[in-house]
């Protein structure tokens, strides 16, 4: 009988193409049935069922906790459209002896592209101004004055796949000064276009835009928060694409409507859904996406790919290229 994998969200078709090759593919989603934003929300049984009764899982945000994976005999592997892997809990998973394969650098372009978009959306205060025109109130276009961001210093946190890519593109592409904040760098790995700060603290007072690009851990909770956003330069700009919770929200919001900051581009928030009543949509300077860094159509069909081709490897007893959880083999017996 052909394994069961359950896909909750949409992801694009070359990896559903490749899957259904060998497996039966169980995808809500392409009848018209999505899934609900918290996963003990009304509506969700269905989906936590189907991961349940599945051998493999594909998936982008659906939260899978200890419970699910305690409870779902079949399954021998989870795939993570992507490279956060913050929705799953992998420690449940090496615990079960399951690895968790995952998608580093389909997306890395892809997020970087957006990360420097929202520098120069920011730098040039694209989105303000564009309201202002839409809305008639465009009185003054000398109060749209940006800045370049040539010569300007660019401060990085977390220079992984992603990291080093804006690294390279604000360097080579737009004459920008980049050092970054990495102290799980393996000693003599190579920094490319940026210079590397042993201190979080001087790398804040150094920069005029500072990116954020951490996995969300115990550790990067609330990076960014009150005491830090005080030590950034007056007047600097702050982009995350990483993960919501790195900053503390609140302490933003109020750094932004005192304007001790110039401006924030967020892409990502500590509840998402953004609730339209949140604080963030009413600070001034703050430019919101949608968690969209990643989403282009080159990068969904690599991760769609990615994922799929991991999850084959793991069900047909090959080794997968990508796996987030290393230590799933010591356990592997009692699965
Ligand atoms: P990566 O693992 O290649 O790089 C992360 C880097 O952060 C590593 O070099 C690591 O050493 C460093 N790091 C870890 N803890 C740190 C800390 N406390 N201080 C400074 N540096 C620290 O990951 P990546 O592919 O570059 O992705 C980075 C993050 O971006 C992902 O974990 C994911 O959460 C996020 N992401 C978001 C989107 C989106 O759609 N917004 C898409 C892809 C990835």
């Amino acid at each position: 009988m052909k394994p069961t994998v359950f896909i909750p969200e949409p992801i694009a078709s070359p990896g559903v193409e490749l899957l259904r090759r060998h497996c039966h593919c169980r995808t809500p989603w392409e009848e018209g049935i999505t899934v609900p934003p918290e996963p003990d929300a009304e509506g969700s049984a269905p989906h936590r069922a189907a991961f349940r009764e599945a051998d493999a899982a594909l998936v982008r945000l659906f939260q899978v906790d200890a419970e699910d994976i305690r409870n779902a005999p079949r399954l021998k592997v989870i795939g993570k459209h992507g490279v956060g892997v913050d929705n799953i809990d992998c420690e449940a998973a090496t615990a079960r002896g399951l690895p968790v394969v995952f998608t580093p650098g389909s997306n890395g372009r892809t997020v970087a592209e957006h990360a420097m978009a929202l520098m120069l959306a920011l730098s040039r205060q694209i989105y303000p101004s564009s309201h202002a025109i839409r809305s008639g109130t465009m009185d003054d276009r000398n109060r749209y004055q940006g800045v370049e961001l040539a010569g300007k210093n660019l401060g990085l946190i977390g220079l992984g796949r992603i990291g080093s890519r804006v690294a390279g593109i604000a360097s080579a592409g737009f004459g920008m000064q980049v050092r970054a904040y990495d102290p799980f760098l393996p000693p003599g790995s190579a920094m490319g276009a940026a210079v590397l700060e042993e201190s979080l603290e001087a790398l804040l007072a150094w920069a005029d835009f500072i990116s954020l690009h951490v996995p969300l851990s115990d550790a990067t909770h609330h990076l960014i928060d009150q005491e830090r956003l005080e030590l950034m330069k007056p007047g600097c700009r702050l982009v995350n694409t990483s993960r919501g919770p790195v900053i503390e929200e609140a302490a933003l919001a109020r750094a932004l409507r005192e304007g001790r900051l110039a401006g924030a581009a967020l892409d990502v928030f500590e509840e998402e859904p953004l609730p339209a009543d949140h604080p963030l949509c009413r600070t001034p300077n703050t430019l919101l996406t949608p968690h969209i860094s990643g989403l282009t159509d080159s990068a969904l069909e690599r991760a769609s790919l990615m994922a799929a081709q991991g999850i084959l490897d793991v069900l047909q007893g090959r080794r997968p290229a990508h796996v987030a959880n290393p230590g799933w083999r010591e356990n592997r017996a009692t699965n």
